[in-house]
């Protein structure tokens, strides 16, 4: 009897908490999309108090256009917002937000190379990287209060928690994602921004200039992953797919054109 019952416990706990990732792997999920929703809204609030925005015209309506294309395929009506910031990083947060530094344009040469990252980023969001870290760190009843916790990053739980939103930087935390999930945003954010009709081929050399550009100091996006050279071969074994992809969307009219 008792053994029924600790089977059943652990069946609703597999339904709760277990999901598949956009590339197949299981996952544990307990936060509410909802909940998430609003501390990656709470943690777009935090970093616009601390970090100047860039309300530059030319470079808004380019950085807009490159992050227009990828995010109509996947719903549209994200926030997107420019950061002065020398550091060359994005990041995008559940509740569609994303932000972009200033100092990642002088790395991404192109509109190709800017869609490169802007996929990779809204690729942690679509497969829930940060629900699957704040899991795996907190107990679930704590939902409501983390909510509350993140409005206060100075304090240890807020600081953590920024972290977990992959945007800890900014208050002295970078708690990488893992490789894995580094590997899964670099092939979602692939087909991603080939289904918008950029060229994939422009991301092996955005991950070159930025193995360059960020020596001695990597960004969320570089800390974790086995090597600039493990990440570029798994890429170029998938661009002859992801071209067959930007040719399926340049035949729907789908020929982004965005300049700087
Ligand atoms: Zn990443």
């Amino acid at each position: 009897m008792r053994i029924r019952l600790i089977l059943l416990l652990l069946g609703v706990a597999y339904l709760a908490g277990c999901t598949t990732s956009p590339t197949g792997r299981s996952q544990l999920i307990l936060m509410p999309d909802s909940e998430m929703e609003q501390m990656g809204l709470q943690a777009f609030t935090n970093i616009k108090k601390e970090t100047p925005v860039d309300s530059s015209g030319t470079t808004n309506r380019y950085v807009q256009c490159v992050a227009n294309a990828i995010t109509r395929e996947v719903g549209g009506g994200w926030e997107v917002v420019v950061f002065k910031d020398d550091d060359a990083n994005a990041f995008a947060l559940p509740g569609r937000k994303i932000g972009v530094n200033t100092g990642l344009l002088k790395v991404a040469e192109n509109q190709d190379q800017l869609a490169t990252v802007i996929g990779h980023e809204v690729a942690h969001v679509l497969s829930q990287h940060s629900n699957e870290r704040v899991s795996q760190k907190f107990a679930v009843e704590q939902g409501l209060n983390l909510i509350n916790a993140i409005a206060s990053p100075q304090t240890g739980t807020g600081q953590t928690l920024m972290g977990l939103m992959g945007v800890g930087a900014q208050y002295g935390i970078l708690l990488p994602y893992s490789r894995t999930q580094e590997s899964e945003a670099d092939i979602l954010g692939l087909q991603l921004m080939a289904k918008a009709g950029f060229d994939p081929r422009e991301s092996v050399q955005l991950w070159i200039n930025m193995s360059k550009a960020n020596r001695g100091q990597p960004p969320e996006f570089l800390s974790t992953h086995p090597s600039d050279s493990t990440r570029i071969s798994q890429l170029r074994a998938r661009i002859p797919a992801a071209l067959n992809l930007q040719s399926r969307a340049r035949l729907q009219g789908k020929k982004p054109a965005c300049r700087r």
